[in-house]
């Protein structure tokens, strides 16, 4: 039996850098931030790299093992550059335009503003040397992310170019990088890469104005309602209350019409679906828009659910509170008198107190199944029933759980001819459930479903004037 001789030591090298002696050079033009964090990251996954630097003699540290020429030897050494210069700066390229030709150029260029230039960054470098292949790519990345490795949120590069093979060849090298690749087609879509890291939480801005709004709205309702009016007609400084009774009753109204504004627009478009009869005719632009950012809604409303839920916890330590309970005590004391206990007021907080928890609750499990994370674990069939039916059930519950604030308050204790708050954020979510019941009815479900499985009504009109025509 032969024996097996053990290697005395293991090579540490890359597989591909063992079975390929002949490590691909890659070049790169500018040694500041983005250059170095890139170069560190190439020089890590194997690549061996030159710089071409304005100064070679005099540039900053750069990563172990990289070699610094100048421009002109730098282009002729390697067959793909990276342009990590600031395309204020491309015109010198103009001059190496022989050395360029036939080359592939990666530009990682962004601007500081959208619609800067005229055209693309890469448009440009293309037009300054049309004899370049010229690939957008890695833009999306800062140096740190490229310096610290792909994290979740930083594992795209997207890219785009007019040469099949030279996007292939910067698709390798990102994914030995560790990235995942996503092509966008030809260099005319430079432009919308290059608007990517300018974007500020473009799906965000609904839902944030509205919640604005919604809150300044209710905030000065119940100020007018809770403070001036006890200030103009019983002399009383209830001002005090702005702090905590204010924001405790606002958070939770603005939540809830929140959460129902999330799915009215899905009702609205399942009527709209009804009354076309058919599916494939398009939403009108507003209601798509606002389908698009139905997560974030969602996600504020949950947050305005948990300041709810917080100054509510704090309502036992507040001075008020304590010195209304303090006071009862003593005056019961002193007339000898005892409040009797009251099953049907226990009965009320209880009820309330608990649909409110599990409320929250069900909101909670909403919100962390619409974390990527957690939503790209479940099948399509598991995200809709939590997105769906749970979601109804929570707007149902949390409705449930105003209505029995409201109790038996409901329709007087207007002030100057103004409802309860209470009474206001009921309306919307009041409307969508009934909505919804009204779908839900098997008659309407059926047909909806007909609709949504691609059955289409015909119009007896256009089926007439077909027919003539035909
Ligand atoms: P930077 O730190 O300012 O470095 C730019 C480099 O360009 C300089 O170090 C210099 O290298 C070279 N340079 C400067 N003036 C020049 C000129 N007149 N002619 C020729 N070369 C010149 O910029 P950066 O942050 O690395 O960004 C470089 C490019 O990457 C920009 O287009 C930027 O939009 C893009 N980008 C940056 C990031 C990031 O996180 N930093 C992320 C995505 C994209 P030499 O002195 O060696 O010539």
């Amino acid at each position: 039996m032969s024996e097996e001789v053990k290697p005395e030591s293991v090579s540490l090298c890359p597989v591909s850098i063992a079975t390929n002696p002949e490590r691909e050079l890659l070049c790169i033009f500018g040694t500041g931030d983005l250059g170095r964090s890139l170069g560190q990251r190439l020089l890590q996954s194997g690549y061996r790299l030159v710089y071409g630097s304005r100064r070679p003699h005099s540039c900053g540290p750069l990563p172990p093992g990289a070699q610094v020429l100048s421009h002109e030897a730098a282009a002729q050494s390697a067959s793909l550059i990276f342009l990590c210069v600031h395309r204020e700066h491309y015109e010198f390229l103009e001059s190496l335009a022989p050395q360029l030709k036939d080359k592939v150029l990666v530009d990682v260029s962004n601007n500081l503003k959208k619609n800067l230039y005229p055209e693309a960054n890469a448009e440009y470098l293309q037009r300054l040397i049309p004899r370049a292949m010229v690939v957008k790519a890695f833009n999306t990345l800062s140096a740190w992310a490229l310096q610290n490795g792909p994290s979740d949120a930083n594992r795209q590069v997207y890219l785009c170019g007019n040469s099949t093979t030279a996007k292939q060849a910067v698709a390798d090298i990102a994914t030995k990088l560790g990235f995942t690749v996503l092509d966008r087609g030809s260099l005319s879509a430079a432009r919308e890469l290059e608007d990517f890291p300018l974007q500020l939480f473009p799906e965000w801005r609904l839902p944030i104005r509205l919640a604005f709004g919604l809150t300044a709205f209710f905030f000065f309702y119940l100020l007018i309602r809770d403070v001036v009016y006890a200030y103009v007609q019983e002399g009383k400084d209830n001002s005090f209350r702005i702090m905590v009774s204010l924001a405790n009753k606002v958070f939770p109204i603005v939540s809830l019409i929140m959460l129902a504004l999330c799915y009215l627009p899905g009702v609205i478009a399942a009527f709209l679906q009804l009354y076309r009869g058919t599916k494939y005719k398009r939403f009108p632009d507003w209601l798509d828009r606002w389908m698009l950012c139905r997560k974030q809604m969602g996600l504020l409303a949950l947050a305005f659910a948990s300041l709810h839920v917080l100054y509510t916890l704090i309502i036992p330590i507040r001075y008020y509170v304590r010195y209304r309970l303090a006071a009862n005590t003593i005056s019961q004391i002193m007339e000898n008198k005892t409040s009797k206990f009251d099953t049907t007021m226990a009965w009320r907080t209880d009820s309330y107190y608990s649909v409110g928890i599990l409320g929250f609750g069900l909101y909670l499990l909403l919100g962390i199944s619409s974390l990527p994370s957690v939503s790209n674990a479940l099948s399509w069939r598991e995200f809709t029933f939590i997105q769906s039916k749970l979601g109804y059930l929570t707007l149902f519950i949390c409705t449930f759980h105003t209505y029995l604030y409201g109790w038996d308050k409901f329709l007087h204790k207007y002030k100057w001819y103004m409802p309860p708050s209470y009474m206001l954020c009921l309306v919307v979510p009041s409307m969508v459930l009934l909505l919804k019941l009204l779908l839900l009815l098997p008659c309407v479900d059926k047909s909806l479903t007909h609709i949504r499985q691609g059955w289409e009504r015909t119009d007896p009109e256009d089926a007439t004037r077909k027919s003539l025509l035909t």
